[in-house]
């Protein structure tokens, strides 16, 4: 499917976007928010072959979708969806977690760079939590994590890390190699270090 149009709008200080995605007469419409999926709920259509596919998507049908995403996020619909079910299941927050990938609910929680990180004991398969806040350091190292969840790896030049994230001071008396290496094995991540054209740069993956 390819990225037809986006909506944006703002609610309680957030930034979210309504894409539609569309595949001929074919459409599908989901809220985001940083990039990600804001809840659970997308929606889709499948429209006649008779309509002209220049506009369909400007179409009452399609547009009453967008409707429902907007008001899905304006009236909190997901978390309120999933309160009540959790609430219903009786059960504690951690009996709710599952990897997306193989089902397995053997999952263990730690706190990784000021967020909640989840592996699998299953598959291996490691996702996060969202962040409450972000700062500077934080964004550049989400930039590795979600490079590496998304394309199974991630390169960056080592200066990066070196003057905005592993500050080498002397409180903390870590060298940059020490700082790298404990935060990658944190995160379970590898990674090698390679030169090109006399930059320095570090390649991550898992
Ligand atoms: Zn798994």
């Amino acid at each position: 499917m390819n990225l037809i149009k986006t909506d944006t709008f703002e609610f309680e200080g957030k930034k979210y976007e309504i894409r539609i995605h569309g595949s001929a007469w074919d459409f599908t419409v989901r809220a985001y928010l940083n990039g990600k999926p804001a809840n659970g709920y997308s929606y889709s259509i499948s429209l006649p072959t008779a309509i002209d596919l220049k506009n369909a998507h400007n179409l009452d049908a399609v547009q009453i979708l967008v409707g429902y995403a907007k008001r899905d996020i304006k009236q909190n619909m997901w978390d309120k969806y999933i309160k009540a079910h959790v609430a219903s299941l009786k059960k504690k927050p951690k009996e709710t977690l599952g990897c997306r990938k193989c089902g397995s609910r053997d999952i263990s929680v730690s706190k990784v760079d000021e967020r909640d990180m989840f592996e699998c004991g299953n598959c291996r398969d490691i996702c996060y939590g969202e962040r409450q806040t972000t700062s500077g350091p934080l964004s550049i190292i989400d930039d590795i994590t979600d490079g590496v969840t998304k394309n199974g790896s991630h390169e960056i030049e080592t200066s990066i890390l070196l003057n905005f994230v592993f500050r080498t001071d002397e409180r903390c008396g870590l060298s940059f190699q020490d700082q790298l290496l404990n935060w990658a094995q944190q995160n379970k991540l590898k990674y090698d270090a390679f030169d090109h054209e006399g930059t320095q740069y570090l390649r991550f993956w898992r």
